[in-house]
């Protein structure tokens, strides 16, 4: 009854053993993402085999393989259609191909956010939710969205996956998908220290000298009374908060469920992210609830499993 499950993220591949909406083991691996998809294929089988091994688990036993990709997913006929700057390779590979050789079991494929949303309504923060939009806050920003219990794909599988690309500048540098002003150009963990290294006060942050520059270390900076800490966190806000408003104007959800890094500071963050999006919303039928992910690691792996289950019966 055991699933294996596989997050190809962009800093992180991650590979989990799923019994019964739990996780019976998990590894995990730099991605290397730039390098392709094709090796770091053979590092997860390798991976998955050891992790077998360790819990005494035979490949005969298992009844599933799911992966997740950070693009554009047909999940229908597993395929990649688009990704950026990431396993390019991935676009047209016969995932169906390998899964065949290499493991002989039934197979699922989808976007990563989706599959993390799947997860969250199944067995986590979301459970019995129907009408949910998800944000993950991660290296990018990854979105997806649940109507009426089922998760939104779209014609050309594209649906509700784009969240971190809607606009909340339309004049904002060049985004890599052919936008402007993207909220991930802004927003998201890799924007963090390019946008800052525009301003002028940066020189004088705290921020400038350390080397890496996170969500969590613009909180600290904020809280330390750090004056371009203060200002750039209020710019953070108006762009993720922007990005929430337009999700919820389009997609009609009952709740918002936040994920990822930057929900290690929900305490910090998330009064100020609800303050802003309660005052800019357009919804007469009351106000969206705010929910945080409680497994964010956890929640694509359970996703896939859960994909499995719904496809064997
Ligand atoms: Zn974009």
């Amino acid at each position: 009854m055991t699933h294996i499950t596989i997050d190809f993220g962009g800093t992180n591949i991650k590979i989990g053993l799923v019994l019964n909406g739990a996780i019976l083991a998990h590894s995990s691996m730099p991605s290397y993402s730039g390098q392709g998809i094709q090796g770091r294929l053979d590092d997860a089988e390798r991976a998955v085999r050891k992790l077998l091994g360790e819990q005494g688990i035979r490949m005969e036993d298992c009844t599933g393989l799911g992966i997740a990709i950070p693009g554009i997913v047909n999940s229908a006929e597993r395929q990649v259609l688009s990704i950026h700057e990431k396993y390019e390779d991935a676009i047209g590979y016969s995932f169906d191909g390998w899964v065949r050789e290499r493991f002989a079991m039934p197979f699922a494929m989808e976007n990563d956010a989706r599959a993390a949303l799947i997860g969250e309504t199944a067995y986590g923060a979301a459970q019995g939710e129907k009408d949910v939009v998800m944000v993950i806050f991660g290296t990018g920003i990854g979105t997806a969205v649940m109507i009426d219990g089922q998760v939104l794909r779209g014609k050309h599988h594209q649906a509700g996956v784009l969240g971190g690309h809607l606009t909340t500048d339309r004049q904002g540098p060049l985004c890599n998908c052919g936008n402007r002003g993207c909220l991930e150009e802004f927003a998201s963990h890799r924007a963090l220290r390019p946008r800052a290294m525009e301003s002028r006060a940066f020189k004088d942050s705290v921020l400038s000298a350390a080397d890496e520059m996170g969500y969590l270390s613009v909180i600290e900076a904020r809280l330390s009374g750090d004056g371009f800490a203060a200002a750039y966190m209020e710019e953070l806000v108006s762009h993720w908060s922007a990005g929430i408003v337009n999700l919820i104007h389009a997609y009609d959800p009952d709740a918002v469920l936040l994920s990822g890094g930057l929900m290690k500071s929900a305490e910090a963050v998330l009064p100020l992210i609800e303050e802003e999006v309660h005052g800019r919303t357009w919804t007469p039928w009351g106000k969206v609830r705010f929910l945080v992910s409680s497994q964010p690691d956890a929640s694509v792996l359970l996703g896939l499993s859960k994909l499995l289950d719904t496809k064997s019966n």
